[in-house]
């Protein structure tokens, strides 16, 4: 029998967090993560990104993949990303497939936790639906194009999880390039591809879960003594920058403005840059 601890270190070493970001977010938000999150999984977590930078990865010694990916906003060049990491999981032998934006902070206990009630044999994609409908496209892959084809998908802004055993049976649409034409067939973008291939063509339902978010929701309104027992938050763009938890900690709005290292703080507060607790 292994204690629950010895548990969650087997998943923490068999668990990939592959996060997708470009050139242009390795100093504004790639930066934030390795200081926070990503320096607690350096060894599973890998970067897919689509420019060149020696400097931050012999810095910080995490592992950086440039992918030969465009670095336009395409869904060709986002499509071109999410082949490349799919492809690395599969290289990689790990049991659990975890994909996040570089605005996610992971919460890792809490992913470790939730990945422990599934088997990595088993059919599984965990993540939030973007939608309250399932999508609607036309089926030109396994048809002309003539029917459509109802599914639901994980939004890719906050993050979804693939077991191995389901990754294995999404080969032959994602695979070594057929990512790319699958998603060029539908003409729908890399998170839409990815429940595309797993509920339309392998018929396995997305596992809805709400402990995933993306800035596409109202992230204040998640209750603050809720924030640490999430798996994903995210913060809003430079147009709204104020979508962001509402969490009270070390750090003032405007010293830790997507509230990442106030999270960071409150989990790990043995971090050598946290504020040192005041005791009253
Ligand atoms: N991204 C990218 N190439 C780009 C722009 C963005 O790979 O040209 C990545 C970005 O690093 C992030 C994800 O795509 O991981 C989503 O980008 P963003 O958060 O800026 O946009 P959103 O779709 O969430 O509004
Ligand atoms: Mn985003």
């Amino acid at each position: 029998r292994t204690s629950g601890l010895q548990e969650g270190l087997n998943t923490q070493r068999r668990l990939t967090r592959q996060v997708k970001t470009t050139r242009k977010y390795h100093k504004s938000r790639l930066e934030l993560l390795i200081q926070t999150w990503v320096s607690r999984a350096k060894e599973q977590t890998y970067i897919f990104t689509d420019g060149e930078d020696k400097e931050l990865r012999m810095r910080t010694g995490v592992n950086i993949i440039n992918t030969n990916c465009s670095a336009a906003h395409t869904r060709q060049a986002l499509c071109c990303k999410m082949s490349v990491e799919y492809d690395q999981f599969i290289e990689s032998q790990k049991k659990w497939f975890c994909h996040v934006d570089d605005d996610n902070y992971v919460i890792l206990p809490s992913l470790l936790q939730l990945l422990s009630t599934y088997h990595h044999s088993q059919d599984v994609y965990l993540g939030r639906p973007s939608l309250d409908h399932p999508i609607e496209a036309a089926e030109r892959v396994k048809s002309d194009g003539s029917v459509s084809v109802k599914f639901w998908f994980a939004t890719g802004g906050a993050g979804f999880c693939i077991s191995r055993g389901l990754a294995l049976k999404m080969s032959p649409w994602a695979s070594l390039g057929n990512f790319i034409s699958t998603a060029e067939k539908i003409r729908l973008p890399d998170d839409c591809t990815i429940g595309y291939i797993i509920e339309a063509l392998l018929e396995v339902m997305l596992t809805h879960t709400h402990l995933f978010h993306s800035h596409l929701e109202s992230l204040q309104k998640l209750p603050p003594d809720t924030v640490l027992e999430q798996v994903t938050l995210s913060f809003g763009g430079f147009e709204n920058r104020r979508n962001v938890v509402s969490i009270v900690g070390g750090f003032s709005l405007s010293e830790d403005p997507t509230r990442f290292k106030t999270v960071h703080c409150l989990l790990y507060p043995d971090t050598h840059w946290c504020p040192k607790l005041q005791h009253h």
